[in-house]
């Protein structure tokens, strides 16, 4: 089997319209990698540079991603990089709940189904809320969560700060750093 199934999700995403997000995108992002990886990672949204390309962490935040991936030895190429929302939202606003399960439920979930990765590794407290939720997991706050594993069942979900907090401040580009050099996966 090749990744049909894949292909076919990301061909209702591309032109998929249902949530309100589909108005200020350009490019829907898919994801990308490998089809049957053993990591996922699940980022929160599109930004405008992934927006523009329809390719998720190739911006700014996606470059410090490629760096993060090097200190836990990972290659981009041996995993999996989807979002929880695949579209772009205006001026870079938080997703919002309804946006978020809408996307969940129709995609993020099959995808899942598919790759069936060993691990998430969630960027942010949005990412890292829904999914811990969705596994009945109490989500405190991504400031108690980074960078601890929590095994639920055959899956194993690590919650991280998401990179774009460390372009911004130095302080927590050191543990967000820290956190990656520290992964066993
Ligand atoms: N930030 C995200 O959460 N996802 C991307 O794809 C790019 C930036
Ligand atoms: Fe569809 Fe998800 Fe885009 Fe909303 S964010 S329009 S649910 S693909």
């Amino acid at each position: 089997m090749g990744n049909n199934t894949l292909d076919s999700i990301a061909f209702k995403i591309k032109r998929c319209k249902k949530c309100p997000l589909c108005r200020s995108r350009i490019k829907a992002v898919a994801g990308e990698g490998k089809i049957n990886a053993r990591i996922l990672i699940l980022g929160e949204s599109p930004g405008s540079e992934e927006d523009r390309v329809g390719v998720p962490f190739v911006g700014k935040a996606g470059r410090l991603l490629d760096e993060l991936l090097l200190l836990a030895n990972l290659k981009r190429k041996d995993i999996f990089i989807t979002n929880l929302v695949k579209c772009h939202p205006q001026k870079n606003k938080d997703p919002k709940k309804n946006e978020i399960l809408t996307c969940m439920n129709n995609y993020l979930f099959n995808q899942l189904e598919i790759i069936k990765p060993k691990i998430i590794i969630t960027l942010g407290r949005y990412s890292s809320k829904y999914l811990l939720e969705n596994f009945n997991i109490k989500f405190s706050s991504i400031s108690k969560l980074h960078g601890k594993v929590k095994n639920i069942d055959k899956i194993t979900i690590i919650p991280m700060y998401h990179p774009a907090y460390g372009l911004y401040n130095a302080k927590k580009l050191k543990i967000i750093k820290k956190d990656f050099s520290a992964l066993k996966v």
